[in-house]
């Protein structure tokens, strides 16, 4: 960090303010402290006829590989809203959110993942701006090895895994606690 939000002044400290502990950038001008949070980011799982709706990245990072339709939540949005925006943006889907699916922790990179199973309202797909193709995939289709990220890794496996269990429940991972 450069220059204060606030007032724009480019005297940032980096100390740990009174009472708490961990170091803040602190303006020496103005006294705001700015606290860095981690960013939310969202996307669906979109089933249809026992499969799985994946987009093939055009955007960097990553360029290439697969992953869930999924990006980061917009100011003002609820996260079932940005979750729809982004399989609209990515893969031309309109869906209705069924449930929440998996949270995904990546302390390393400041991110939040949140995943919803959700359903098609509408049965055409279209490759969007952000991607080089989209399909739908079932278990022994997708292409595990070229998964984009692990978080959307995870949301697919536990997906499979428990799909015909009666009990539906919301999975929890983080990038720290995973070994393969
Ligand atoms: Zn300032």
């Amino acid at each position: 960090m450069n220059f204060c939000s606030h007032c724009g002044s480019n005297q940032l400290d980096c100390k740990v303010p009174a009472g708490d502990h961990v170091a803040r950038y602190v303006c020496q001008v103005c006294g705001t402290v700015h606290y860095v949070n981690p960013k939310m980011v969202v996307g669906c799982l979109v089933v249809h006829e026992e499969r799985v709706l994946l987009c093939r990245r055009a955007i960097e990072p990553r360029y290439g590989f697969w992953n869930l339709p999924t990006g980061f939540l917009e100011s003002g949005e609820t996260v079932e809203e940005g979750a729809i925006r982004e399989t609209w943006e990515e893969a031309r889907a309109r869906v209705k959110v069924e449930r929440l699916h998996s949270v995904y922790s990546l302390p390393h990179c400041d991110q939040i993942i949140i995943h919803f199973v959700a359903q098609l309202q509408e049965t055409g797909i279209e490759a969007g701006p952000e991607s080089l193709e989209v399909n739908f995939f079932a278990e022994t289709e997708i292409p595990w090895d070229d998964m984009a990220f692990s978080s959307h890794r995870f949301a697919l496996e536990r997906y499979f895994e428990n799909r015909l269990k009666p009990d539906k429940q919301t999975y929890l991972g983080s990038s720290c606690l995973r070994t393969s």
